[in-house]
């Protein structure tokens, strides 16, 4: 059933958390602002798509390894990074609504309208043109097309140089240049434009020892920078390697909405892979394909990916995209791809004195190696794979289901277990299955209620198979296996249960695609 695309969002959250996914924060003193926990099933999931990263990442790689740093770092690392100085947003405040926002998101809206502009005239003329339709043809001759991406390439550039020069006061005019109103009261009254450092810091030590200020990362990545020899020398590593972390992340967000999608808590699954200078475009390239490769394999749609290549560099970067997905609010960055040179290591190696160097024995040289990042929010991949998974199905008999059409690999149970009824021994038989099962399968068992109603408790955890034990299964060894994509209902032995599972929900199916 197509749906309006908040609408969307918030039926997801109300899902997420009637059915143990996502609940607020503390919600019994009425929540914290973008906190989240994740429930029993919620947990589940988190762990698959962790353990699919990993997996994909990590272990199916020999020259990839992993680390797991602490949160707190010395505060010197955050001086060197750039974070203590630069890791700002730009934050602006409209008098009359008294609500704050991020300028730069300001205009993106802005921008992403005369978007949706373009994208209403190719569907226009796609409608009219038929089969005869040159997109390509439309997108560089078509007047109207032609003047909104002019606008748009020229305010991107505008805001991508004036933020790179810190230059506010340009940000402000741009806004009202636009013409851009509060979209909540339409007010155009706005404050000027100031920056907000989003680190969150706290104290280390009790004041009487001389307490010293700390910061909770912001990003894991400099957990691995600082381990980059650690890691090299005990791991007799050569040229190129990665390294891979999967970790919380804490940002003071200016404005955080949209469910778990911007979060002042969140987790991160990065890689910084360290090669040779000169040869990070190639890296870059690869890594870039690799990853959108990964994303594929799930079956979440392809036409639901789109790279989006950064024309403003941060000044570290030599080339960055965004792998972005469509969400229910839209298309929205899922991961960032950046090439970002010898920048990391160079500044740890000035601020701490220490040499981050790689000796190449082929030349006999030694130096700073370049840096290709693949960083992915694992909430944010949390919800690409809850949004596209939800579905309410109307059936044949004209009822609705609601159903969570979860990649088997990543559902958070299997297979549930069963008993058409709460006696005769056939809880006792379930039990016995359950028992074998639970070895390989993450697995439910379930008793009460009618059975067509388990049936939908399953569908909406997105549970890909339910077991049915019945009186027959106790003479003939038979059991009901029911798929939750197609609703099919097939009689097959209980020692070919756990085969038939297997085959549809090992990650190995997926890990192979890649
Ligand atoms: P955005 O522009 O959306 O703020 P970013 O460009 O600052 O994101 P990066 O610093 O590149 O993000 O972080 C890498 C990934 O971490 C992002 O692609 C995203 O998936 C995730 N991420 C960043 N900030 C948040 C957040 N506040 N909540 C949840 N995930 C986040």
């Amino acid at each position: 059933m197509a749906q309006p695309e908040d609408n969307l969002l918030k039926k997801i959250t109300a899902h997420a958390k009637e059915y143990g996914f996502i609940f607020p924060s503390s919600e019994i003193y009425d929540g914290l602002g973008a906190a989240y926990d994740y429930g029993q099933n919620g947990v589940e999931l988190k762990n698959k798509i962790k353990n699919y990263w990993w997996k994909a990442m990590v272990q199916m790689h020999e020259n990839i390894v992993g680390i797991d740093a602490s949160i707190f770092m010395h505060p010197a690392t955050w001086k060197a990074s750039g974070h203590v100085d630069a890791f700002n947003d730009p934050l602006i405040d409209n008098k009359d609504s008294k609500k704050r926002y991020r300028a730069d998101v300001l205009v993106e809206d802005y921008l992403a309208k005369l978007e949706a502009k373009i994208e209403k005239e190719v569907a226009k003329a796609e409608k009219r043109f038929g089969a005869d339709f040159d997109q390509a043809q439309f997108l560089s001759t078509n007047p109207n097309v032609l003047r909104n991406q002019t606008k748009i390439d020229e305010i991107s550039h505008r805001l991508g140089s004036s933020l790179e020069k810190g230059d506010l006061a340009d940000v402000k005019a741009l806004i009202e240049e636009l013409e851009i109103a509060d979209p909540v009261s339409g007010s155009k009254s706005w404050t000027e434009v100031r920056q907000f450092n989003l680190m969150f810091s706290t104290e280390m030590g009790s004041l009487a020892e001389g307490a010293n200020t700390i910061y909770l990362r912001p990003e894991t990545a400099q957990g691995i920078f600082v381990n980059y020899l650690n890691v090299q020398k005990s791991g007799r590593m050569k040229l190129p390697f990665g390294i891979a972390q999967i970790g919380k992340a804490f940002r003071n967000e200016i404005i955080a909405r949209q469910f778990i999608f911007r979060m002042r808590e969140f987790e991160q699954m990065e890689m910084q892979f360290f090669v040779k200078p000169g040869e990070e475009l190639e890296w870059y390239e690869h890594w870039k394909a690799q990853r959108m490769a990964w994303h594929k394999s799930l079956g979440l749609g392809d036409d639901h990916y789109r790279f989006h290549d950064h024309i403003n560099l941060a000044h570290y970067a030599n080339a960055a995209t965004d792998i972005q997905f469509q969400f229910p609010m839209g298309f929205k960055e899922l991961e960032g791809i950046h090439s970002r040179t010898d920048f990391d290591l160079k500044a740890h190696e000035e601020h701490s004195g220490k040499k981050l160097r790689f000796f190449d024995h082929h030349t006999n040289e030694s130096y700073v190696p370049y840096v290709v990042e693949t960083s992915i929010g694992l909430d944010r991949m949390f919800l690409a794979v809850l949004s596209s998974a939800y579905q309410e199905e109307t059936l044949e008999d004209g009822s609705v289901r609601t159903v969570l059409k979860l990649p088997p690999a990543l559902a958070p149970y299997e297979v549930a277990i069963l008993p058409l009824l709460k006696k005769d021994g056939l809880p006792e038989k379930a039990k016995e299955i359950l028992a074998e099962l639970q070895f390989q399968f993450n697995c439910q068992y379930d008793d009460k209620d009618a059975i067509g109603k388990r049936y939908r408790r399953q569908d909406a955890i997105g549970t890909p198979f339910c077991v049915t034990i019945d009186h027959e299964s106790l003479n003939d060894g038979m059991v009901t296996i029911r798929d939750r994509d197609d609703l099919s209902q097939e009689r097959v032995s209980i020692q070919s249960i756990q085969s038939k599972i297997a085959e549809k929900t090992a990650i190995e199916s997926l890990l192979r695609k890649l």
